[in-house]
């Protein structure tokens, strides 16, 4: 049973280590997809600009050829009255002129800050793809080296498992669950390793003579004394909690 138990903490060990790997690939893959976010955003802001710049520039080009009719015209008219109401016309057209040439400096302006954006976030995002890339050969080498010792424990796992009491298996099982991957622990002077409480003195001398299966009455782990183990096995068991 103790070699159930060391089998199952390298097991535990792998499937710690195969997820911790994961992490520098799901974080660069994160990173990947939101710089590739970034860069669709700034594309858009500079296809919108662009669309809005278009349509800005031929307005103007058709509102300020009127103000150059209108221009014209005033120089024939006879009235007065109509001379003021066509130069309050022009006026008006011309700061409204005034305003989409504003409109369309800030839309420039932005398509030139974005153009510049979208170059600094695709230069960087060709790197992280290439980086990427690597990442994830990487990764799947590691993973599948993992994943080959991960079976090899298991296939051990297979062949110790019948060897063992099934009510005892059960126990074991539930143990382990409740008590992260540990349910064998050593007695080193008659303390528990696993909670370390001190164990009744007549219990101690149960689990020295090894004869029956004893537990921790503190944290429910089964107990073994590792000098008699020795013993009992030329298994060099090491019993670190
Ligand atoms: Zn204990």
């Amino acid at each position: 049973m103790v070699n159930l138990q060391k089998v199952d903490i390298e097991i535990k060990q792998f499937v710690d280590k195969r997820m911790k790997l994961n992490e520098p690939y799901e974080n660069l893959k994160q990173l990947h997809e939101k710089t590739e976010k970034k860069l669709a955003l700034l594309n858009e802001e500079v296809t919108q600009a662009k669309e809005r710049i278009r349509k800005t520039e031929s307005l103007l080009n058709v509102e300020k050829s009127k103000v150059k009719k209108w221009d014209e015209r005033l120089k024939n008219i006879q009235s007065s009255r109509d001379f003021a109401a066509m130069q309050r016309e022009i006026e008006i057209q011309k700061r409204i002129n005034a305003e989409m040439e504003e409109e369309l400096l800030k839309d420039m302006e932005i398509e030139e800050t974005s153009s510049v954006n979208y170059e600094k976030e695709n230069e960087a995002f060709e790197k992280l793809n290439q980086e990427l890339t690597e990442e994830k050969q990487k990764f799947e080498a590691s993973v599948s080296a993992i994943d080959a010792a991960i079976t090899e424990q298991q296939r051990i796992r297979r062949e110790i498992v019948p060897q063992i009491d099934e009510n005892l298996l059960k126990r074991y099982e539930i143990v382990r669950k409740k008590r992260q991957g540990l349910a064998i622990v050593e007695v080193i002077d008659d303390r528990c390793q696993g909670c370390f409480m001190n164990i009744p003195p007549q219990l101690f001398n149960v689990i020295q003579t090894g004869k029956t299966i004893e537990v921790c009455p503190a944290c429910n782990r089964f107990l073994y004394f590792k000098p008699l183990l020795e013993e009992n096995t030329q298994n060099e068991s090491d019993g670190k909690s």
